[in-house]
């Protein structure tokens, strides 16, 4: 049986793809393309943020089944704020012990839903081998140590006695090494500059080494970060930024006799988490929610979530959660943001419907679960108000998302990944939603949206035995690569 390797390359975008390689700056991904099922236009999750992406990759479902609901989030039951990273200054309000604790170990162990399994999870329970590098959704049957650096200890005090949980196969940068690659010596990819290891040559070293060890895994997921931080500062070098990722995978490709041997011995599927969409270069391009929400009494970072606090923000780039104290200030809020047309879509849940609206319109549309009108993905959906708000058209047989693609699912994984009054807002094009101490764009690259921009992805995949069914999704990766590997899919586990 072939063994199944899927790199997921951070922030690749089909258009930057076709280009880069058409401009012939990208011999690896052009000899994989040449052996591909190709597909531009795969559906990634909402928000468009790599933490619940990860996390819909290796479950196959989307945040309200998998209840990972973004990058950054409130836990209305703990009253706390999550945040798996993003960005340097909100990690310093919110403390470095309790950010490396949200992703190392609160992502993994507590907040990721018991009633899914991970790929790694059922691969090993069928006796087959799977392997995890550097992705910060692992969940795995095996415990795994994690080495804290020195410098980050003394910093901290943060000490993880508890252990990771992840697959045979486990890296997490030189924070969690596999046993075979403890012996590798030091070198620049490893140090705190280059994020311990989360990067993209360590990334591949690691993977070459597994290989040549001869105990490869039956599946490995890579995970390449790089290409997403370079666009979200020049987005506009794009293609040469992911020219930067086809070197390294040339280094992989080159470490078989051959790259056909690669493809004989493996099925090669490439696929992103998100796509970006350029900011524009002057200051009204970040939407200020300061400004917007100056009437409520707003959550500062870092401090506990008292009586009077009447909104928490958590900032996914473009977009936002937020989180109302009780369902008359929600309301008040979302009369509050729909002034504003730099917000392009707000939403929030009545009941088991989702009522949605667009900066600068009052016009609304209303959606709900198991309705009469069926999509291309196999659910139906019952509609009331105004189509256009998500620009949803129906043939007489089936809905069709343009725009915001797979839009009623994805609204409603997001909405319904928690419990709580919460409001969903998202940026228009060019914009970016800001608050306390969120990293900013301006003139540069950013995601989280619902929109087809940093929506769809591209998916490649090489050397398979099936074809991927059309239209394609993120979510069902995870099916695909078990069906490849003998295992048919596991039933629906709502
Ligand atoms: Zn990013």
């Amino acid at each position: 049986m072939k063994k199944v390797i899927l790199f997921l390359i951070d922030s690749m975008m089909p258009d930057v793809l076709e280009r880069c390689i058409a401009a012939k700056k990208a011999p690896g991904l052009q000899f994989l393309m040449e052996r591909s099922q190709y597909i531009p236009d795969c559906v990634t999750v909402f928000p468009t943020m790599t933490a619940s992406i990860d996390c819909s990759l290796i479950t196959g479902v989307y945040p309200d089944v998998h209840k990972i609901p973004g990058l950054v989030w409130y836990d209305t039951e703990t009253q706390q704020m999550i945040n798996y990273i993003n960005g340097a200054i909100p990690v310093q309000k919110m403390g470095i012990t309790s950010c490396a604790s949200n992703v190392l170990f609160d992502l993994n162990e507590r907040h990721l839903s018991k009633n899914v399994k991970t790929i790694h999870e059922v691969l090993e329970e069928n006796n087959l081998v799977s392997g995890s590098i550097n992705v910060i959704a692992h969940r795995g049957h095996k415990k795994h140590k994690v080495h804290m650096p020195p410098m980050l200890d003394a910093l901290t005090s943060f000490q993880l006695r508890e252990k990771v949980s992840g697959p045979t196969l486990m890296s997490m940068g030189t924070l969690v090494r596999p046993q075979l690659f403890r012996s590798v010596t030091w070198d620049m990819s490893q140090t705190v500059l280059k994020g311990y290891g989360i990067n993209d040559a360590y990334a591949i070293d690691l993977l070459i080494e597994v290989i040549r060890s001869g105990k490869q895994p039956h599946f490995t997921l890579v995970y390449l970060p790089e290409n997403d931080h370079k666009l979200h500062k020049s987005p506009h070098d794009a293609v040469s930024h992911l020219a930067d990722v086809d070197r390294e995978l040339v280094r992989f490709l080159d470490s078989f006799s051959s790259w056909e041997q690669m493809l004989e011995r493996n099925v090669c599927i490439l696929i992103s988490d998100h796509g970006q969409t350029v900011i524009g270069e002057g200051e009204e391009h970040n939407i200020s929610l300061n400004h917007l929400l100056s009437g409520f009494s707003i959550h500062a970072l870092g401090k506990a979530v008292t009586q009077d606090v009447d909104v928490v923000i958590c900032n996914n780039e473009r977009m936002s959660y937020l989180y109302a104290k009780d369902a008359n200030t929600l309301h008040k809020i979302v009369e509050a943001v729909t002034v504003d047309e730099r917000i392009d879509l707000i939403a929030w849940r009545e009941n088991e419907k989702v009522i949605v609206r667009r900066g600068g319109s009052t016009e609304s549309l209303h959606f709900w679960r198991d309705g009469i009108y069926p999509d291309a993905y196999g659910a139906t959906w019952g509609i009331e108000g105004d189509v256009s708000v998500l620009d949803v058209h129906f043939d007489g047989e089936q809905l069709h998302f343009d725009t915001y693609p797979d839009a009623f699912s994805r609204l409603y994984g997001a909405l319904f990944s928690q419990s709580g009054d919460v409001v969903v807002i998202t940026a228009a094009k060019g914009y970016e939603i800001l608050s306390e101490s969120a990293p900013t764009h301006l003139g540069g690259g950013s995601h989280g949206s619902l929109h087809k921009q940093d929506s769809l992805i591209p998916l490649l995949i090489a050397g398979a035995a099936h074809q991927f069914n059309l239209p394609a999704r993120l979510i069902d990766v995870k099916d695909f690569i078990l069906r490849e590997l003998g295992i048919a899919a596991v039933p629906d586990q709502r």
